[in-house]
């Protein structure tokens, strides 16, 4: 019984220790350049970085690859969440959720990473809770629509929506719904306790 004890503590120990990494899975290594940072290239899509970090290249499979498949997505958007989970309860935010940012006003030509991706998010969930046809998205007008909205805007292909996008937004949800039940789970030990 204690021997079980002392086992399972030991191995929750060594999962708290640094892993391998296994963004080199998915992500052609290259040489070292400097502290943590390399020459590298996605698998997927034609993406190359001369100073690489690995949160970046976790960052563009989960967030910006376009070819990445379905599992690999999913794979690290839940890690970049996890991370930014953690940062956030270590640090202030700057922004509040559903406080805006003033370039969210701006119809500037090209938009940030962040803001496409805000925006990606709310194009899925319109086509998924409206039921629209995935086809649509590369209907002239409704491209033309988007353009009059924001010209810095690109609509994704069919393929991309149905496959990276969604797969992004299912990750957001379950990661949600995760860690939900969690505080659940550790409200109710607590009351048995
Ligand atoms: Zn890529």
């Amino acid at each position: 019984m204690t021997d079980h004890i002392e086992d399972s503590f030991i191995k929750k120990k060594n999962r708290g220790g640094r892993p391998p990494n296994s963004i080199w899975k998915d992500i052609n290594k290259g040489e070292a350049v400097g502290s943590g940072k390399f020459a590298a290239s996605c698998k997927y899509c034609k993406n190359t970085w001369s100073r690489g970090e690995v949160s970046k290249l976790e960052e563009h499979l989960s967030n910006h690859c376009s070819d990445a498949p379905a599992a690999v997505v999913r794979r690290y958007m839940t890690k970049v969440m996890e991370r930014q989970d953690k940062s956030k309860s270590s640090k202030k935010r700057k922004y509040s959720e559903g406080q805006s940012n003033m370039d969210d006003y701006h119809d500037s030509t090209e938009l940030n990473e962040q803001r496409c991706t805000r925006i990606n998010r709310a194009l899925v969930k319109f086509f998924i809770a409206c039921r629209i046809a995935f086809r649509v998205v590369e209907h002239l007008f409704f491209i033309n629509f988007i353009k009059k909205l924001n010209a810095g805007y690109n609509t994704p292909t069919r393929e991309v929506l149905v496959n990276q996008l969604l797969e992004r937004e299912l990750a957001q949800v379950n990661f949600k719904v995760n860690s939900e039940l969690e505080k659940k789970m550790n409200l109710t030990l607590g009351l048995l306790n």
